[in-house]
Formats: structure tokens, sequence, C-alpha cells
């Protein structure tokens, strides 16, 4: 048997934020999409939205939209987020929990902050990560996995210092419930300082590179052209789907 050698690697590059807005007009930081976005394969987008203290009535959301061809995964960190689609799924994110959604063939859905807290001052923070498909998992039906943050499982090194909430894949001993249609990593670190620092929190972010061709237009993540045109033309005439309130 093979055992496996870990290899320290060097950063290959560190990558600013832009600030971008989408939805309905909400501020986020976008490290990618750039025009070189394919050295992310798997990953198509990562956004994190605030952390941002809203006054009434200045949540935004993204109301009814589709995607085809790839996962959404939303990370709520302060905040509540409502969303619907239509296939009829509806839900309430609370800080801590993971939205893994397969959009594969297709769905239109909303992504809004919940009503009540649109009425009252709250502080707003979210993560979102586009994972590509599999050329072969694209037109696969749609499927949700939502995880409260109470089945997220967590692991300690053992003088306490680290600590990792395992979205996907596995550290320190513990592996996640959800499941990938290709081998991803997705662990949320937070390290105790070593001395008055507050603790820091990062995301580890991994991926076995698909190497499929993209063509990616707004909402759509597909192979080839016309699997974009034909995307557009489903949307457009309601093939995708739509919400029933
Ligand atoms: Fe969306």
């Amino acid at each position: 048997m093979t055992v496996p050698t870990q290899t320290p690697r060097t950063v290959a590059g560190a990558i600013n934020s832009v600030e971008t807005l989408e939805g309905a007009g909400f501020l986020v930081r976008q490290p990618f999409p750039k025009s070189s976005f394919s050295e992310f394969d798997p990953f198509l987008l990562l956004d994190e939205l605030g952390p941002i203290n809203l006054k009434p009535g200045q949540a935004k959301g993204a109301p009814d939209h589709p995607h085809r061809g790839f996962e959404t995964v939303s990370y709520v960190l302060g905040g509540r987020l409502e969303h619907k689609d239509s296939a009829g799924h509806a839900g309430l994110l609370n800080p801590g929990d993971v939205q893994w959604m397969t959009a594969g063939a297709g769905v239109v859905h909303s992504e809004m902050p919940e009503s009540m807290f649109t009425q009252t001052d709250g502080r707003l923070h979210g993560i979102q990560l586009w994972v590509n498909l599999p050329q072969r998992d694209k037109m696969m039906p749609p499927r949700y996995q939502e995880i409260p943050a109470a089945h997220i499982p967590v692991a300690q090194t053992e003088d306490k210092s680290v600590t990792v909430q395992v979205i996907a894949g596995e550290a320190l001993g513990a592996k996640a419930t959800i499941q990938t249609r290709a081998p991803i990593t997705y662990l949320h670190f937070t390290l105790q300082p070593g001395a008055t620092k507050r603790p820091l929190d990062l995301l580890l972010i991994a991926g076995v590179p698909l190497n499929e061709p993209v063509v990616r237009y707004g909402p759509f993540a597909m192979n080839t052209e016309a699997e974009i045109i034909q995307a557009m033309n489903d949307y457009q005439e309601g093939r995708i789907g739509q919400i029933y309130a």
C-alpha cells in the first residue's frame, strides 16, 4: 500500500477582491471570476456578502433567477436568508447553515433576506461559491442539501488552538455529511490567537479540476455555446420553471 505524501506547496498568487453589485443591487466582494477565471477550475465564482450592518429596508436580495449547469453553495454567517424555487422547495438559512444546491438541468430560485430581518436592524454576512459540474452531470435533476449548523461536523486540534467546520471533504478526522458530485473540500478554520489578536477565520476550498471546456453566460455554465443558447431559450420559454407564491 502506498502512503500518500504531503508536499508543501508555495502560494501561486494572491488575488484581491473586487466590489461588485449582485441581484437587486447588494454589494459583494468577489475575488473571482476574472478574465483568467479558468485557473480556479472547478470553481466559477466566489462572493462575500458583508459583513454589513443594515438599517431597516436596506437589505436586498436576489429575486427570481435561473441557474443551470453548476452548483451554488450558500454559507450564512450572519443574518437570515429565505429561499424558494421552481421545484417547490422553500426554506430559511440561519447563521452557520449551509445550502448546497445542485442546479443541474435548471431551477429558478430566489434568495432574499428574511422578511422580518428586512424590517429591523441587522448584520448580514454570507459566502456564496459556485462549483462547476462535470459534463456528465450538467443536466442531472436538481437537488438540495441543506445542512443546519448543528449537523456540520466540527473538529479541533488537541491544544484547541484550531477549530474546523467540515462543510465538504475531511479534516482533523471529521468527515462532511454533504455529498459532492466531484471531490471538493470546503473547510472553515478558526485559529485562536497566539497573543491578543481576535481569532482568525479562514476558508480552505479545494477541488479536482474538471479540465472540460467552460462556456458561461450569467447564471448558466455549460460546455458549448449551443448549450448556453439552449439554456437561454429554455428559461425564456418557461422550461426551467417558475416560482409560484
Ligand atoms: Fe442564485
